[in-house]
C-alpha cells in the first residue's frame, strides 16, 4: 500500500488544513520537550511568528538514560493544546506506548512515532486503526525497505494518513550524533507516494549543521522539515545542543522561504 505502483499520485495528508505532500515545503518547529507553559508559548510565538506551520514538542520523551527528564506527560499535552488554541498552529508531538494511545490521539493533531518505536509491530497495528495522521521516524538502524514496511502496517489497518520522516541513521562517523541520510528523500518519492520530511536537528546533533542540511533537505525533495529549536538551548532539559535560538531559527526561515520560492 505504501508503493508507487499501487497509488502512483502523492498522498497529501491533510492535518487540518494545512497539507503535507505533493511538493508544498511544511515547516514543523519547537523544542525537543515541553518543559514549562513560558517555554512553550515562547517557542510558539516564534514559531508562528516565522511563517511555520506545525508546532512540535515531547510531552512522553524516549531518553536514553532513565534518569533524564521524561517528560511532562499529560501536563505536556495540555500546553501543547494551548499553544495550539492561542497560535492557531497544528501539532506533533511523539507517542511511545499503547497505554497512551487515546490520550496522545485526544490531544494531538499528528501522532509522532520516534525513531525508537519504528518496529513496535503492535503499536504500529493500533494506529492503523484510528484516522489521525501519523509521522514515522526512521529507526536509527532502520534500511529504508524496513521503514516502509513499517508505514505498511499503519495503511493496512486503513489510516492512509502516513508521513515519514528521515531522521539519521546510525553509521561509523562520529563528528555528528547521526548520518542524515538524504539519499533516502529520493528513494522514498520514488518507490512510494507517502510524504517525506527530514529532521536536521536530531540527523546532525549539532545546532550548527542544521541550516545547512536543513536547505539541503529541501533541495533534494522533501515536503517538509522538522526543526529543533528552544528560548535557550544551553538550558534545554533534552536536545540543547542541536536546537536553535530562536533568532537562528528565523534567519533560517528567511532563507528556507527564499529557496522554496526559487525551487
Ligand atoms: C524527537 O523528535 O525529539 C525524537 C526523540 O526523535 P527520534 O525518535 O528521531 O530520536
Ligand atoms: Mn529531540
Amino acid at each position: 500500500l505504501a508503493s508507487r505502483d499501487f497509488h502512483p499520485e502523492p498522498t497529501i495528508v491533510d492535518v487540518d488544513g494545512v497539507q503535507i505532500g505533493g511538493g508544498n515545503v511544511v515547516i514543523m518547529a519547537g523544542p525537543c520537550s515541553v518543559e514549562s507553559r513560558e517555554q512553550l508559548m515562547e517557542s510558539a510565538c516564534a514559531v508562528r511568528e516565522a511563517g511555520a506551520q506545525i508546532l512540535r514538542g515531547g510531552a512522553f520523551k524516549p531518553r536514553t538514560s532513565p534518569y533524564a527528564f521524561n517528560g511532562l506527560g499529560e501536563e505536556g499535552l495540555k500546553l501543547l493544546a494551548e499553544a495550539r488554541e492561542k497560535t492557531g498552529l497544528k501539532i506533533v508531538t511523539e507517542l511511545m506506548d499503547l497505554e497512551n494511545l487515546e490520550l496522545v490521539a485526544h490531544y494531538t493533531d499528528i501522532i509522532q512515532i520516534g525513531a525508537r518505536n519504528m518496529q513496535n509491530f503492535p503499536l504500529l497495528r493500533e494506529l492503523g486503526k484510528i484516522r489521525k495522521p501519523v509521522m514515522l521516524k526512521r529507526g536509527l538502524s532502520a534500511t529504508i525497505e524496513e521503514w516502509l514496511m513499517a508505514a505498511e502496517y499503519v495503511l493496512s489497518g486503513g489510516n492512509k494518513d502516513v508521513i515519514l520522516c528521515e531522521r539519521g541513521i546510525r553509521t561509523f562517523e562520529t563528528a555528528t550524533r547521526n548520518t542524515l541520510d538524504l539519499n533516502a528523500v529520493p528513494v522514498v518519492r520514488r518507490l512510494s507516494h507517502l510524504p517525506v520530511i527530514v529532521d536536521p536537528s536530531h540527523g546532525t546533533g549539532v545546532a550548527a549543521y542544521v541550516p545547512s542540511m536543513s536547505k539541503a533537505g529541501i533541495a533534494v525533495g522533501s515536503d517538509g522539515l522538522m526543526i529543533e529549536m528552544h528560548p535557550n538551548p544551553a538550558k534545554a532539559l533534552s536536545d540543547g545542543a542541536q536546537s536553535l535560538t530562536i533568532p537562528q531559527f528565523h534567519s533560517l526561515m528567511k532563507e528556507i522561504k527564499a529557496l522554496t520560492q526559487a525551487l
